[in-house]
């Protein structure tokens, strides 16, 4: 399964139940009333009342992410305000043995948000405090709902932003953000939101509020933080934040560079960076890709062009006008037919709309699609694309190409239309064919966007046994009654008695000796 969206970038939802191969992983197999009616209890004494839906109407509105193709109506919805309140609910859920799911904005693409039937949706849009913006620190302490394009409004006025860009930076959270190892255009120079996380106020899935790293760069001990980093919500509940502030550079220029095909694109972004130079951000778009968001922005990108890049250099001046000749003739030399620089900020602005917008203004060209995410290494661009093209042509189905061409995190978009008898099972026999190419070279099932429960599936083509097994463990140590957003991530869900990986069951030679304890 890959990743369908019908929020406000489709035609319209795809309508349907979740898949009866997940059910077991969304808690539609079954509830416990009487634990549930233990949580509501609690819950209802430790918030305020506005901040617990229980109305099944209401509770509706919670029941996807951006994954719309799953559904799921949870049981309980709670809009905590402190840390104090959201702990207090993983507490009680902790107690009774109710699974809960944290949940940002809700724009996560793989499903991670994606409620359970038996459990409480935890979400923190009313988290929404910058605490503090300390430019001399380089750091900004923020609370986990807040909106990842806030911390750069109000660090901008000092001469700072915040680096990790995803394309749903208007409305996506930093607490997700966090959950995802969320990447974006220009994580290529800056790095991914790991490189950006300094430390978590943490709420364990026993409801404990722990500290995860700090305001100095290193902590001793076992990096937890780094561990939280991407875990996608299953082990616990980030809330007040510290995040990397990074200065605003001092020149900034954005390159839109128009190609024949995807081959030369994808060799003059090997170039460029083989030239030593790393640019804030190269992105790639195909003829398909440039096509819609010349429909729906106007970004007047090349015409005629089969694939587009999006070259942002930053920096020094002096710096960003010598790499601007390099890049400029690396360019030509890749037969790049059209070459425009913006001048001024709308200029800049206008190229990145066509970027930005393009999953968006997919849906102007085809009533439904897939979102898939992965990645290759950058040099198996050319060859990867040819075989996605040679994919879509023998199977008819259209796929655009728009993605992170610097990190080599590709972004197909599988399009195809539900009304059609069989044409979303093509189109996913596409989106899977081509998460097994990123494989094949070297890659990964996901660049950006997370597991969650789409992708769970893939997770043991990717790994082998003991390497997922020692994912288990780390699981285990936070979670070891799996209430934390169980059924993600992992593709079967397993209990933490059984104590995964080789020393099953055989107790470590010290315990056997008396001298430790096994906990
Ligand atoms: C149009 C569009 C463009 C996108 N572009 C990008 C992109 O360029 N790069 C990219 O990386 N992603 C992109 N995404 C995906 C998505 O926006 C990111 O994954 C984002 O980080 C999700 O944030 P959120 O607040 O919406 O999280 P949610 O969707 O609410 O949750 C995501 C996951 O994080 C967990 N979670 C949420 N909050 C917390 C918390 N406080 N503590 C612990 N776990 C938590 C949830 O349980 C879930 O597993 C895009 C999505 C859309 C719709």
């Amino acid at each position: 399964m890959s990743g369908m969206h019908g929020t406000e970038t489709t035609a319209g939802p795809i309508e349907g139940p979740v898949p009866p191969e997940a059910t077991s992983a969304t808690g539609e197999a079954g509830s416990n009333p009487q634990a549930m009616a233990a949580v509501v209890a609690a819950v209802e004494a430790a918030l305020p009342p506005d901040a617990v839906v229980s109305d099944h109407i209401r509770l509706r509105t919670y029941e996807c992410d951006g994954l719309a193709h799953y559904r799921v109506t949870p049981a309980l919805v709670v809009l905590p305000e402190t840390t104090e309140q959201l702990a207090a609910v993983v507490r009680a859920c902790s107690d009774h043995g109710v699974p809960f799911v944290a949940r940002g904005s809700g724009t996560g693409l793989s499903g991670g948000a994606l409620p359970r039937a038996d459990g409480v949706l935890v979400v923190t849009s009313r988290m929404r405090t910058i605490h503090e913006i300390r430019p001399e620190d380089q750091r900004a302490v923020v609370d986990p709902g807040v909106i990842n394009l806030d911390v750069t409004h109000a660090a901008g006025p000092k001469g700072y932003y915040y680096a990790p860009d995803p394309s749903s930076q208007q409305i996506c959270s930093i607490g997700g953000n966090l959950a995802e190892n969320s990447g974006g255009a220009h994580c290529l120079k800056y790095g991914f939101t790991t490189n950006h996380v300094l430390g978590a106020e943490f709420v364990t899935p026993q409801g404990d509020v722990v500290q995860l790293g700090g305001m100095a760069p290193d902590s001793p001990g076992y990096d937890l933080l780094g561990a939280v980093v991407g875990s996608e919500g299953t082990l616990g509940i980030a809330t007040r934040t510290i995040v990397k502030l990074t200065r605003l550079p001092q020149e900034v220029r954005t390159v839109l560079a128009g190609f024949a095909s995807t081959d030369d694109a994808g060799a003059a972004t090997s170039a460029i960076i083989g030239a030593g130079i790393v640019p804030a951000a190269i992105e790639m778009m195909d003829a398909l890709a440039i096509e819609a968001a010349e429909a729906a922005t106007h970004c007047d990108y090349p015409a005629g062009a089969g694939a587009v890049l999006v070259i942002e250099l930053d920096g020094a001046a002096v710096e960003v006008e010598h790499e601007f000749a390099q890049v400029e003739r690396i360019c030509q030399e890749h037969h790049a037919f059209a070459t425009r620089v913006a001048t001024d900020p709308a200029e800049r602005a206008l190229i990145w709309k066509g970027r930005k917008s393009a999953f968006a203004a997919v849906g102007r060209i085809s009533p439904d699609y897939i979102v898939q995410d992965g990645v290759i290494p950058r040099t198996a661009l050319p060859g990867v694309l040819r075989s996605i093209a040679e994919l879509s042509e023998s199977s008819g189905v259209r796929v655009a190409n728009v993605f992170h061409a610097g990190d080599g995190n590709l972004h197909p978009l599988v399009l195809f239309d539900d009304a059609v008898e069989g044409a979303a099972e093509a189109a996913e026999a596409v989106s899977g064919a081509i998460l097994d190419l990123c494989i094949s070279h070297g890659g990964s099932i996901t660049g950006e966007h997370g597991v969650g429960i789409d992708k769970a599936a893939y997770m043991p083509k990717m790994f082998s046994d003991e390497d997922l097994d020692t994912m288990q463990l780390v699981r285990c140590a936070f979670d070891p009654d799996g209430v934390a957003n169980p059924g993600k991530v992992f593709p079967t869900p397993r209990l933490c008695g059984e104590v995964p990986g080789k020393k099953k069951g055989a107790p470590h030679p010290l315990v056997a000796a008396g001298k430790a304890t096994a906990f």
